[in-house]
């Protein structure tokens, strides 16, 4: 239980307004679904060592998200402090062909950005619903573009709350990973190294994928785009629906008929549902095809 108390003192580092008490993490998650944090705060950059130290101090856990469009937060929530790095913390500054990008800055605004000064390279991440953080810790790509080949730099706070700035080669990007989350730092900011272009091809280029993404994806449908990663010499949306399992449901969760790779919110979707739906996925593809399917979305919470 966070305490009165606590919140009072908390008040001395982030204004009343950034901080909620247990705020529904499914207004915070593009799938909409996830119960209630105890407590969520929404720090500006300058804010977050004295917050990181604050909650230490109170031995109150806090997990770290940004737009929570590859979260699956459980319908019990969250316990302890959820920081979300968004609004607060998304100042986007264009020096040259460099963009430096705060952490909550979302991926479509840096993307626009990045347009409106012809700077190309960044057109592969104008439609993901991420900010600069979550898309730093997952090595966020799309049509053949991926944040790896274009950071230059990345600020963390570490968990002993000093500041340090990490090379591409520190940050050890994989398939959707980097060593952020087992390190457990917290983004800060990044620079983006582009390349200057033609304004008129980079609009038309990032106006092509939007439409791909409109024809191909379930957008009208909550949720955290595709649910596992891509196996090894094949495609998961491709292998769960020739496991005959489109528009397979639980509950308010479903397998996607437009995308079998996307697990969608058809309507009241539950945490837990979603959680049921995504096992039954995996254990029919591992029976069918012997390939085993790794969830991309990360849950948060506890789940059965
Ligand atoms: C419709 C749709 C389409 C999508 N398409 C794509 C796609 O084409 N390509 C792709 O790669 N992804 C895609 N995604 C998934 C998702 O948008 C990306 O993974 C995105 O990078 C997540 O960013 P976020 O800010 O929402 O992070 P969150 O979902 O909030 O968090 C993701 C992870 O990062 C951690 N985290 C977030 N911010 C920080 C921070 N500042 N410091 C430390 N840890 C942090 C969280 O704890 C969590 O573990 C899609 C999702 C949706 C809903």
């Amino acid at each position: 239980m966070v305490r009165q108390s606590l919140i009072e003192d908390l008040g001395k580092i982030i204004k009343k307004e950034q901080i909620m008490l247990n705020e529904p993490m499914s207004a915070h998650t593009t799938f909409r679904v996830g119960g209630p944090a105890e407590l969520l705060v929404q720090p500006k950059l300058e804010e977050l060592a004295d917050l990181t130290a604050f909650f230490k101090e109170r031995n109150l856990p806090y997990t770290v998200i940004g737009n929570g469009s590859n979260l699956l937060v459980s319908d019990n929530g969250i316990k302890g402090a959820v920081i979300e790095l968004g609004r607060a913390a998304s100042e986007i500054r264009v020096e040259g062909t460099r963009i430096y990008a705060e952490a909550g800055a979302m991926l479509s605004k840096t993307a626009s950005t990045a347009a409106s000064f012809g700077l190309t390279g960044m057109e592969f991440a104008s439609g993901i619903p991420g900010t600069i953080g979550g898309a730093v810790v997952m090595n966020a790509g799309a049509y053949g573009g991926e944040m790896s080949r274009i950071i230059k730099e990345v600020t963390v706070l570490t968990p002993e709350g000093t500041k340090k700035k990490l090379s591409p080669s520190e940050l050890k990007f994989g398939y959707r990973s980097s060593c952020i989350a087992e390190n457990h730092y917290i983004v800060m900011s990044a620079v983006l190294e582009l390349e200057k272009g033609d304004r008129d091809e980079i609009a038309a280029y990032m106006e092509e994928l939007k439409k791909r993404r409109v024809e191909k994806q379930p957008l009208e449908y909550p949720s955290a785009g595709s649910t596992f990663k891509r196996p090894e010499g094949y495609f998961a949306g491709k292998l769960i629906m020739d496991a005959g399992l489109r528009g397979y449901s639980i509950g308010g969760a479903a397998v996607s008929e437009k995308h079998c790779g996307f697990v969608i919110n058809k309507g009241g979707a539950t945490a837990s549902e979603i959680a049921a739906l995504m096992e039954h996925i995996r254990n029919v593809v591992k029976e069918r095809f012997e390939v085993t399917l790794e969830a991309e979305v990360r849950k948060l919470g506890e789940f059965k």
